[in-house]
């Protein structure tokens, strides 16, 4: 088992990786603060990972709530419904909440614990790549509204996360390959090595050899856990974390939401980055047919929708967090390994990748 820290002071807290991690209680224990225990998790995971994590509990006072599985229940009512079972079993303010499923269930368990009689201790268990990689660490919680997606949260971190590779197994291929979108991306925006090590090592990476995941998850969270500790609220570094997802948010709307997972319009988002970083004269044309060959790889979609129009993506993207008064931002790569803040991009050339890359 390999442990790092999220470097954030009195906040500061351990991701453990590894083999077999849910088999240990005295991971969990030690980051209990007292006998009461929630575990809130969905119908899906459940049925895989519930009655393993019970089994690591049994002395304690555990309740669990089974959620229903998909993003469109990640709302205020199911939040809700979360507030009824604490408040129902009596919970009290050094109650922990366990979050066991993938970011759905850790955005909005984390967001329910930071509310909770104004914060409960969290534990994050993620079980899908993407959570392992990405949304189980940052400290960002939270809900969607009808009107915008991820609108009301908080930060708040977590007590510690567990990430073990063997859940994994279950999970299925179009799933794990969207959580290597986000992992390829802590390569790009600042980690040439584990680029590289990514380019030799994709086929066991789909093959879900433990090794080489535990080391993909271990390399992606180092990278995370850096710009968090830098920029934890996000008013510099860490929106290099967007890399290709103004063009992938727009990917996702322009789509209808549910056509594309986020890490597949992440992966083409990012190929259209790469080709605009190409026309800043950044990136060569090698670099980012490299960068193309390697979302490839690990069987991922790199051309736009057809259907998608120039002006849709401008449209679309023009309603991005980054922009300032209204000019549309993105994240470019300097080269492979290094990402620049959001920088405002004439639209010539805006024009000329949204025209040409993958027409
Ligand atoms: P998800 O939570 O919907 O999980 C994907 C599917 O896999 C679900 O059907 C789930 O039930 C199933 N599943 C989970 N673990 C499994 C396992 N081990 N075996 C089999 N099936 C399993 O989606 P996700 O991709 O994990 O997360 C997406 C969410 O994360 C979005 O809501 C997004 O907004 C959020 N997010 C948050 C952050 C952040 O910083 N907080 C970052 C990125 C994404
Ligand atoms: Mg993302």
């Amino acid at each position: 088992m390999k442990t790092l820290t999220v470097e954030l002071g009195a906040r500061r807290y351990p991701i453990y990786i590894g083999s077999g991690l849910l088999a240990q209680p005295d991971i969990f224990r030690q980051h209990i603060k007292s006998t009461q225990v929630l575990v809130v998790t969905n119908d899906t995971v459940a049925a895989l990972y519930l009655q393993p994590v019970l089994n690591q509990l049994q002395d304690y006072r555990v309740e669990s709530l089974i959620l229903p599985d998909g993003e469109q229940f990640k709302t205020l009512d199911t939040l809700s419904t979360v507030f009824d079972k604490l408040l129902a079993a009596k919970f009290s303010r050094n109650a922990t909440l366990i979050a066991l499923g993938g970011g759905v269930i850790g955005d909005m368990g984390g967001f329910a614990a930071a509310c909770y009689q104004r914060g409960i201790a969290f534990i994050q268990i993620p079980t899908t790549l993407l959570a392992q990689v990405d949304s189980s660490v940052g400290g960002k919680t939270g809900v969607n509204h009808p009107l915008g997606k991820n609108m009301i949260g908080a930060f708040y971190q977590p007590q510690c996360v567990i990430a073990d590779a063997d859940v994994l197994d279950t999970l299925d291929d179009r799933q794990l390959s969207a959580g290597l979108a986000e992992v390829i991306k802590y390569g790009l925006i600042r980690d040439i090595e584990f680029f590289v090590w990514l380019e030799n090592n994709m086929e066991a990476l789909l093959a879900r050899d433990k090794t080489a995941l535990a080391y993909a998850i271990e390399q992606s969270c180092v990278n995370k856990a850096h710009i968090v500790a830098e920029d934890e609220t996000e008013s510099g570094v860490r929106a290099t974390l967007n890399l290709g997802h103004t063009f992938g948010h727009a990917i996702e709307t322009g789509s209808g939401y549910g056509h594309y997972l986020h890490g597949e319009a992440v992966a083409i988002g990012t190929c259209q980055a790469a080709d605009l970083s190409r026309r800043k004269g950044w990136l060569t044309e090698a670099d980012v047919d490299r960068i193309i060959s390697l979302f490839m790889k690990a069987r991922l979609p790199v051309i736009p929708p057809a259907q998608m129009t120039t002006e849709q993506f401008l449209e679309l993207m023009a309603v991005d967090k980054k922009n300032v008064d209204g000019q549309i931002r993105v994240i470019l790569l300097k080269t492979i390994g290094a990402a620049l803040l959001p920088i405002d991009v004439e639209s010539s050339l805006l024009q000329q990748t949204l025209n040409s890359y993958g027409r």
